[in-house]
């Protein structure tokens, strides 16, 4: 009897995976993956079956990966959580009567919230600006609705060369409902190699510094940064 393993890496070093995540690559044949995300987790790998393919291969991969596992175990991995912006929906839209079991991982926002300090504290939201998916007008109307609702903000993908404007764009609909001093961070490869932090406000933002390996964090109107650490408050009096 195989099975299918949907796991969460976590957002790139080993030491940030989950124990479950770590022990169900390790009982797997084979592991399934976008080339990038497979070399994170190569040192796991050694006597493993890969099948791994570039970026748009995501349908390949999923069917391939729940045939495989009919007499198979095998692990389709994502980065960060494998429900958030990962392969995890895909593989339960089409699987038809293999088993399957989710596994979480750390998602990108909770990475780069601890590099930052505590941003996410109050109620927040994930906004993906990929119009892979979703139009760009439905994005724009969801950026606007969660700056009225006063969310923290953390855009996934927020930059790529084929839609430059967007995260420009984005802010500046932020800024109609944010007083331009609240904080906005870029943190690009959190928890990773290469990680690198920006700690700025809505006036002074520049989109230049994030790409596809950043993720934006906007604080919401409660948002401060002291001693270097972005904080979002959640009511204590202190
Ligand atoms: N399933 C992933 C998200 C995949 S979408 C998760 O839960 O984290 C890909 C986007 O996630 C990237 O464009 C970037 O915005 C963000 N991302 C993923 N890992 C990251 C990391 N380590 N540091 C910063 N951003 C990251």
């Amino acid at each position: 009897m195989g099975k299918l393993y949907v796991i969460g890496i976590g957002p790139g070093g080993l030491s940030h995976m989950t124990i479950r995540a770590m022990d169900a690559i390790k009982e797997s044949d084979i592991v399934v993956g976008y080339n990038k995300y497979i070399d994170m987790i190569k040192p796991l790998l050694a006597s493993k079956e890969i099948f791994s393919t570039g970026m748009k291969g995501e349908e390949e991969r999923c069917k391939k990966a729940l045939e495989l596992s009919h007499d198979k175990i095998v692990s389709v991995v994502s980065t960060g959580d494998s429900g958030i912006y990962g392969m995890a929906g895909l593989i339960l839209q089409l699987r038809v009567d293999e088993e399957v079991e989710v596994i979480p991982g750390v998602t990108a926002s909770s990475a780069a919230a601890s590099v930052l300090g505590a941003p996410l504290m109050h109620d927040n939201c994930n906004i993906s600006l990929s119009d892979l998916m979703t139009p760009y007008e439905l994005i724009q109307n969801r950026v606007s609705l969660a700056a009225e609702g006063d969310f923290v903000i953390s855009l996934y993908n927020p930059k790529s060369k084929g839609r430059p404007n967007y995260l420009r764009d984005c802010v500046n609909i932020i800024k109609m409902h944010r007083d331009g001093t609240t904080p906005i961070a870029v943190v690009k490869n959190a928890l990773r190699e290469g990680q690198e932090v920006s700690i700025s406000t809505l006036d002074t933002f520049d989109e230049n510094i994030a790409d596809m390996l950043s993720i934006v964090i906007i604080g919401n109107s409660q948002s401060y940064v002291k001693d270097g650490k972005f904080i979002t408050p959640r009511g204590y009096k202190v």
